[in-house]
């Protein structure tokens, strides 16, 4: 049998109860069998085995008092998935929906996402089950605190760096850095998208949606295009959402329509990103209050009604599996042309066979979106050195970043891919190498 399938069958039995990962380990094995065929020293040693085995998984309870008095018991999660290029690297996610098989799934995007950045980061990711939304800042900082009284022992500068993700932003990474500080009486680069005035780095809070944005402008140099007037949607409202959102429409786009977890906003004649950003990043309030500054605007419950709208390009930013089979044909039905993924595999199988048939341009996630985990290497460097660059420096550098990843995965796609366009292969590929190079030079870990 075929050493990519003969894996691929040994993770879907044992691992039965992980759809989401499950379904990105058979999408990134599923294009990297013309590499199996160059090198048969892999399947003897067992290379594809091993890479799909999380180096270490710490999973532990965390108790916490609310406001009332009342006790509660969330679960948390540091997956230590692989070391081969660096420390672990990857975001702390809370959201309800957070259990071992998601993270395992983001842990291991996050492998090749952090390769991808040319840096040396290993991939890691970690969270809980904890709804930050609803709660005062004085229980998200209980949570918090109880969260880091066990995560501290198994983090450092040059073991694993978390960093934020979903409901994860600069609140809690304060609140984080505050208890491992209290915990190590170690003031060190351990987590970042820190604040500014503790060793942040400027840009970290907009590189993740600037670096989607970055490399879909360098695709569209590439075929003669530009961002100029093209109309698109962009998914979420969050962190990588709102910097996509403003990124976009500097460079001469028109964003026509944004949402939450409870609906979407159409705004035909461009949304007006500074009043989101108003709403979701300061006041904490739901997207349908858009339309009391912006009566023009129309808001319409469910999210899912966004990929029902015509546009030329979709940046789906908000969470996995959010573009289905429907919402990939009702896409391609009205016209767009190209999709590029800001939040972590935001389209499914079937949704990504579609796009892949109708030939439109079509940027994985783990390319789309490596900014933010780049900035964030970026920000572990100054902390080291004990510096803090401009805004500029670290935006081009990012710039470099993603014209890099736009040269390496189109190379690998030519090369190793169905066609020049076959992003998909091209980013795993590329990715792939540097890891599996590591590995065989690093013997049997
Ligand atoms: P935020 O928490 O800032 O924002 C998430 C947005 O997505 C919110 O608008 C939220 O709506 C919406 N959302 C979350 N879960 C769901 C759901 N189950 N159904 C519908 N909508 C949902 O997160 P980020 O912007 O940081 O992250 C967004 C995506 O980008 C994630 O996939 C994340 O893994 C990925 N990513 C983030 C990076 C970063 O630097 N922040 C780096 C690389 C990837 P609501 O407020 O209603 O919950």
């Amino acid at each position: 049998m075929d050493y990519v399938n003969h894996v691929l069958d040994e993770v879907k039995a044992r691992y039965f109860y992980e759809p989401e990962f499950i379904q990105t380990v058979t999408e990134v094995l599923g294009s990297l069998r013309p590499v199996m065929d160059r090198h048969p020293e892999y399947q003897k040693a067992k290379l594809l085995e091993r890479l799909v085995e999380p180096e270490r998984i710490i999973s532990f309870r965390v108790p916490w008092r609310d406001e009332k008095g009342e006790y509660h018991v969330n679960r948390g999660y540091r997956v230590q998935f692989s070391s081969s290029i660096g420390p672990y690297k990857g975001g702390l996610r809370f959201h309800p929906t957070v259990n071992q098989g998601v993270l395992k799934f983001l842990a291991f995007e996050q492998i090749f996402k952090n390769s991808l950045t040319g840096l040396p980061i290993g991939g890691g990711k970690g969270g809980s089950d904890f709804d930050p939304k609803g709660k005062s800042d004085e229980e998200v900082m209980r949570f918090c605190q109880s969260f880091m009284n066990e995560l501290y022992r198994h983090i450092g500068p040059g073991v694993d760096v978390p960093a934020g993700d979903i409901g994860v932003g600069s609140r809690e990474i304060g609140y984080l850095y505050g208890q491992f500080k209290r915990l190590t009486a170690q003031y060190c680069g351990v987590l970042t998208g820190k604040g500014l005035a503790y060793g942040g780095s400027l840009t970290r809070t907009e590189a993740t949606g600037y670096g989607v944005v970055y490399l879909t402008n360098e695709i569209l140099t590439h075929k003669g295009k530009s961002l100029q007037g093209q109309r698109i949607i962009v998914s979420g409202s969050g962190n990588v959402a709102i910097y996509a959102a403003q990124k976009a429409q500097e460079m001469g786009a028109v964003i026509i329509a944004m949402c939450d977890s409870d609906g979407y906003i159409y705004d035909k004649d461009g949304v007006d990103v500074a009043v989101i950003q108003e709403l979701k990043e300061h006041r904490r309030a739901r997207i349908r209050e858009y339309v009391a500054a912006r009566p023009k605007a129309e808001y319409h419950e469910g999210f899912r009604g966004i990929w029902t709208l015509p546009c030329d390009i979709a940046l789906p930013c908000a969470t996995q599996n959010e573009i289905d089979l429907d919402a990939a044909q009702s896409l391609l039905n009205n016209g767009c042309w190209m999709v590029c993924e800001g939040a972590n595999m935001p389209s499914t199988l079937e949704a990504m066979s579609a796009f892949e048939e109708a030939g439109i341009l079509f940027v994985p996630s783990k390319a789309a979106n490596a900014g933010g985990v780049a900035v964030s290497a970026l920000e572990m460097s100054q902390n080291s050195v004990g510096l803090a660059w401009s805004f500029e420096k670290v935006d081009n550098r990012l710039r470099e970043i993603m014209a890099n990843i736009y040269a390496n995965m189109s190379a690998a796609a030519a090369e190793y891919g169905k066609n020049e366009n076959d992003y998909v292969t091209g980013a795993n590929v590329a990715a792939f190498l540097k890891v599996s190079e590591a590995m065989m030079d690093q013997g049997l870990v």
